[in-house]
């Protein structure tokens, strides 16, 4: 007779998910050490393992490792953000082909509640691994167990150890095997157990995952939180943690970017402001949401030995809007703020606050503004998403060509699965 069938948390992960982008694109990239760059290629903020052997880590400044990475073959990309956000877009798709019960969880990141026996989880961790390795051309690994705690742990175990080729079944490893993860991993290696916590943990006498699944419930409820207890409880197997089928409602929106070089005039800061605008007002759109209050921000570097500055403004809006015209105009009422002529300023954004489901709040026809009844918003992010980002936008964001301050990204790889111009060609 076979085992019953358990309901299974499968947690799967990308590896190294911007170097692994980079290299569905660009195959040359598998055989070499690779390094991702911030924003204006300003420090290292991805890299796979061979380029953490020769030395390098997250957070380098580029200028000063830029001739080590050279001289020992490193290859090196700006961040490729649209390329990033499709991939993800692709495996999420193919991941949901596997089950219903299914949460995103960040970027690389997904959850899956699937019915199965361990075996047969087993099989299926495996078939998902290969499907996404031919269907979209990243490489993943799959924990499973009964609680997401768990199967995160699995995740790292399966990344860990290589006999295991990507694939962990909690519920499958040896006994003696789980005892000893248990007795050697520190706590702070579960997920959602903070460095802060760890430290308090140490102090009762908590140091390993083992001391933390066999610690007091009540104690933990008591000195920490009902989430450590419910984390507890998750690494004893029992599942704790539901599946979030809605993300957890977002109350505020940054969206905020640097310059390649810095703007001290006006009309290239209104530019700046008109066009990050329109990108809060498409965001807003895509989550469903409005927002009540637009604040525009500016500022100088604070490194710089020049004229410090860092205006902003504040404004409420008549009603909650997601319309890119109401938020440019609030936008540029930063404009009067700012010391144009003697401040050089590198980075502008925008924080959208009061946000709420969009139609929550009836508008009364009388105060509904003229442009948003044509539904200007909704109709730029349409266009946007069919045509490509920059091919249509209101005033100063309408620009066909890249404005002198937009970011630096020396090394940008081509955007192949989004702009039709950057498709990669094959010589045959
Ligand atoms: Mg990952």
């Amino acid at each position: 007779m076979s085992a019953p069938a358990l309901s299974l948390v499968f947690h799967v992960d990308i590896n190294t998910y911007y170097v692994s982008c980079e290299r569905i694109l660009d195959p040359s990239l598998r055989d070499q050490p690779v390094v991702i760059l911030s924003n204006n290629d300003g420090c290292i903020i991805a890299l796979d393992s061979r380029a953490k052997r020769l030395g390098f880590s997250m957070g380098d400044p580029w200028h000063r490792v830029a001739d080590a990475a050279a001289a020992r073959g490193v290859a090196v990309r700006s961040s490729n953000y649209e390329l990033y956000g499709n991939i993800s877009q692709r495996v999420m798709s193919v991941l949901k082909e596997f089950a219903a019960d299914f949460e995103q969880y960040s970027i690389d990141e997904a959850f899956l509640t699937i019915p199965a026996t361990p075996e047969k989880a087993k099989k299926l961790a495996r078939k998902i691994k290969d499907d996404l390795a031919r269907r979209v051309g990243v490489p993943v690994c799959v924990g499973v167990a009964r609680t997401k705690t768990l199967a995160k742990l699995a995740n790292k175990t399966a990344k860990k150890i290589p006999v295991l080729r990507g694939v962990c079944v909690w519920d499958l490893l040896p006994p003696q095997r789980r005892e000893s993860l248990f007795a050697t991993l520190p706590a702070s290696e579960v997920w959602g157990v903070g460095g802060r916590s760890t430290r308090k943990l140490a102090a009762l006498g908590i140091v390993s995952i083992g001391d933390l699944a066999r610690a007091d419930l009540t104690l933990i409820r008591k000195r920490f939180s009902v989430v450590l207890m419910r984390t507890v409880l998750e690494l004893r197997g029992v599942p704790a943690l539901p599946l979030e089928e809605q993300r957890a409602f977002k109350d505020q929106l940054i969206f905020s970017r640097s310059f390649s070089t810095p703007i001290s005039d006006e009309t290239q800061m209104r530019q700046v402001l008109s066009l990050y605008a329109q990108k809060a007002s498409a965001r807003l759109v895509k989550a469903g949401q409005v927002a009540g209050i637009v604040a525009a921000f500016c500022s100088t570097s604070l490194f710089s030995e020049g004229t410090q500055s860092h205006p902003s403004v504040q404004v409420k809006l008549p009603q909650a809007t997601a319309d890119p015209v109401a938020l440019t105009r609030a936008g540029h009422q930063l404009l009067t703020r700012a010391d144009f002529g003697v401040a050089q300023y590198v980075r502008a954004g925008f924080l959208l606050s009061g946000l709420e489901q969009d139609g929550a709040a009836q508008v009364l026809e009388p105060f509904e503004l003229a442009h948003e009844k044509r539904q200007v918003s909704t109709l730029l992010a349409s266009i946007q998403e069919k045509c490509g980002q920059g091919t249509i936008g209101l005033g100063y964001a309408g620009l066909a060509e890249q404005p002198a301050w937009n970011m630096k990204r020396q090394m940008l790889s081509l955007r192949g699965t989004t702009h039709w111009k950057e498709l990669v060609q094959v010589k045959l």
